[in-house]
């Protein structure tokens, strides 16, 4: 018997709630209006969906609409659980929406620790929910009935497609905000990322309260340290590219040591730059 994983719940004001998965330390969002609510990314696969669903029906009996805010499967994979629950509403970007369409199953082995069903295409709700209510760039609001709440892109960044959700001063940012651990740059164009990150500190007052992808709630200055420490990155990173041996597929330890995000990440990062730089 598939064993439901029970979330961390935290009110964050009187509409929005942060619900925690533990398994990558996802944030989902739930925000709840008079007459519908909003869940914000569903977890990697059915046991992490059962408990954030079971969650939010702890809070709401209200009918329910998703938002992804970007196609990994940590964000998305529960999916079909809500849909197999009522949902039918499901927004994406048109970016996100094109890439679950055409690599959704290559993101299944992320999750193959957390949720083998999901992995394996095994047994109920591990198919591959693609969202068809495309939010377009000039971004959305819906209304909940005596709340709403506005969902947008700001760019390229983590993914081609990354949404966020605002609401009062409450902000959802998907994984383009992480705390805890380092972004993720594995679908990055980290030039953009660094653009966007500028715009995104322009977005916030002082007192917004922003939901990362991953880890504890932050404020700008986080988003602030985030940004100068891609910029810093990126100086150190072009030149590291500038001088890579003709041949050398991986960077050396040496180099790794010279990135801030760890020895996978910065990796990564690095051959990010190596496909973006002429
Ligand atoms: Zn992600």
């Amino acid at each position: 018997m598939m064993k439901p994983l029970a979330p961390k719940v935290e009110q964050l004001d009187p509409h929005c709630w942060r619900i925690l998965n533990h398994g990558f330390s996802m944030n989902s969002g739930l925000i709840v209006g008079e007459e519908r609510a909003v869940v914000i990314d569903t977890g990697s696969g059915p046991r992490e969906a059962a408990g954030l669903y079971a969650a939010v029906r702890r809070i709401t009996d209200l009918p329910l609409l998703v938002i992804n805010t970007h196609a990994h499967g940590d964000h998305v994979f529960g999916n079909s659980y809500f849909a197999a629950h009522g949902v039918e509403d499901f927004h994406a970007s048109a970016a996100a929406a094109e890439h679950l369409r055409g690599h959704g199953d290559e993101e299944r082995q992320l999750v193959r620790f957390l949720e083998p069903e999901m992995a394996l295409r095994q047994g109920p709700y591990s198919n591959i929910v693609v969202p068809s209510r495309i939010i377009g760039e000039a971004g959305a609001t819906l209304d909940l009935g005596g709340t709403s709440l506005e969902v947008f892109g700001l760019g390229r960044g983590h993914t081609a497609g990354d949404l966020l959700v605002r609401c009062g001063r409450i902000l959802f940012t998907g994984d383009l905000v992480e705390e805890g651990g380092p972004p993720n740059f594995e679908d990055a164009d980290p030039f953009l990322w660094a653009e966007l990150l500028e715009r995104l500190e322009r977005e916030c007052r002082p007192d917004t309260v922003i939901v990362p992808g991953h880890g504890n709630v932050v404020d700008v200055d986080f988003i602030g340290r985030q940004l100068r420490e891609m910029r810093a990155a990126l100086r150190e990173g072009e030149e590291i590219v500038a001088s890579w041996p003709a041949g050398r597929v991986d960077p050396t330890a040496f180099q790794l040591e010279w990135m801030p995000y760890g020895p996978e990440q910065s990796s990564i990062f690095l051959q990010r730059l190596r496909e973006l730089l002429p």
